[in-house]
């Protein structure tokens, strides 16, 4: 019988690249906790209807992406193809707008399009995102934004670039939207099928068309900008001065568009130049709309997602994956000296050490060299004098020094080797 792989679009991540994900996601911890977010864990699926309307039934994702099935109770059901809309559902549901206040809430997960497998493309993927819900302020924009610049800074990408641009609201938006359609209205026919079929559902999507001919008729269409309203563009102008006091680069890209109607204000994208054609790692912006969308009171919002497999592209471009530091790796021959590790093991790791205990019962010299590879600090070895004396042989990796000991010295004088360990690491 032939062996079951893994569905197109989906992928293990392996030990040897697990390390990348959780430097990651500690580092993100930290970042959100400084700034008093907490994680929200939504269910990974909902009701179709929530990411119909909290989506938009015109975008992508909705119309040609989801992975949507009908349960055994007859209910129309979908993967999340993101988090937000799960999010806002269950701030909406647990009325966490009663609580008062700013809501800062983060989240971790996979999510699933029905997509084209590529480099930093699948149909299962991992997002990182933040939604800050209840205040209108630039400067709940501009916090959104800097957390995301400190989490890519702090796992060491530099080479990034912010993209800002501002969708506006109401009056300016359909004012807009307007004078787009007109702009592209005799351009019709060379439009992309999608764009055509756009022109009057969701036009200002047109403005990020991947497709070229697309994109040369829209290089010169009006500007949102100018067509910004006072409110609209005071708040854009407070969210770029904070950019700037925060000494964050931001380039203006007035083509950068949320398509739907709840998104309002700032838009943001961060890009790298070295993923190719998904050059896109995060992407947010401001949804003033988005709650009472979907049947919440009024909520001023704003949110980022990242993708987690583009982060760990780049990662993986720059540096080799960290490796758990391990303390000791215990080397024994000999069944009396072999149980003797076992249980020294355990031991070990209940006053706090990192311990890899050899069970593969080769040859000694097999063993050494495990130990070698395992970037232990130090090895113990038992063999049968070792087992009989309750002895162990300690041999420190890095100057091949070597020391036999009382098993019970090495566990009493615990406080000692760590600080010995400590300084075999520097
Ligand atoms: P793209 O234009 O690349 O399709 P998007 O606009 O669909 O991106 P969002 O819905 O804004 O993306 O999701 C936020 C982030 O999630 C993206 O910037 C990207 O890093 C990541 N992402 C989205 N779709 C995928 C996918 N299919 N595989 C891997 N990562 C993804
Ligand atoms: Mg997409």
């Amino acid at each position: 019988m032939g062996a079951i792989q893994a569905i197109r679009g989906t992928r293990d991540i392996l030990p040897e690249e697990v390390g990348y994900w959780q430097q990651v996601e500690a580092k993100a911890r930290d970042i959100f906790a400084q700034a008093a977010y907490t994680e929200i864990r939504p269910p990974i699926f909902e009701q179709t209807e929530l990411f119909a309307r909290g989506i938009g039934e015109a975008t992508d994702v909705v119309g040609k992406e989801m992975y949507s099935f009908i349960d055994r109770g007859d209910r129309a059901l979908t993967l999340r193809p993101e988090l937000t809309a799960g999010v806002v559902r269950a701030y909406i549901e647990n009325k966490l707008a009663g609580k008062g206040g700013v809501q800062r809430l983060w989240y971790i997960g996979p999510a699933f399009r029905y997509e084209r497998p590529q480099a930093g493309r699948q149909r299962q993927f991992h997002q990182i995102g933040v939604e800050v819900l209840g205040s209108a302020d630039a400067r709940a924009d501009v916090e959104a934004i800097a957390i995301a610049t400190d989490l890519l800074q702090s796992v060491g990408l530099r080479s990034l670039k912010l993209d800002i641009n501002s969708v506006g609201q109401g009056e300016d938006r359909n004012a807009y939207r307007q004078a787009l359609i007109d702009y592209l209205t005799p351009y019709k026919d060379d439009l992309d099928a999608d764009s055509q079929d756009r022109l009057h559902r969701n036009p200002l999507r047109i403005l990020d068309s991947k497709n070229k001919r697309t994109q040369e008729i829209v290089q010169d269409a009006p500007s949102l900008l100018e067509y910004l309203g006072d409110k609209s563009r005071a708040h854009f102008e407070q969210v770029q001065q904070l950019l700037t006091q925060l000494g964050i680069e931001y380039n203006l890209n007035p083509r950068l568009v949320r398509g739907l109607d709840y998104y309002t204000h700032t838009a943001f994208e961060i890009q790298s130049d070295d993923l190719g054609a998904q050059a896109t790692v995060c992407g947010g912006g401001r949804y003033d709309g988005l709650v009472s969308q979907l049947g919440g009171p009024d909520t001023a919002a704003v949110g980022w997602a990242l993708g987690m497999e583009r982060l760990i592209l780049l990662l993986q471009q720059r540096e080799t994956a960290p490796t758990p530091a391990l303390d000791f790796y215990i080397v024994s021959k000999g069944d009396a000296a072999e149980n003797q590790a076992l249980v020294l093991a355990q031991k070990l790791r209940h006053v706090g050490f990192k311990v890899e205990l050899d069970l593969s019962a080769s040859g000694l010299s097999k063993q050494f060299k495990r130990a070698d590879r395992s970037g232990a600090i130090a090895c113990l070895t038992l063999g049968d004098d070792e087992a009989e004396n309750h002895t162990v042989q300690l041999k420190w990796m890095q100057t091949r020094q070597e020391v036999s000991l009382a098993q019970a010295d090495l566990l009493s004088q615990a406080d000692d080797f760590r600080q010995q360990l400590q300084q075999q690491k520097t």
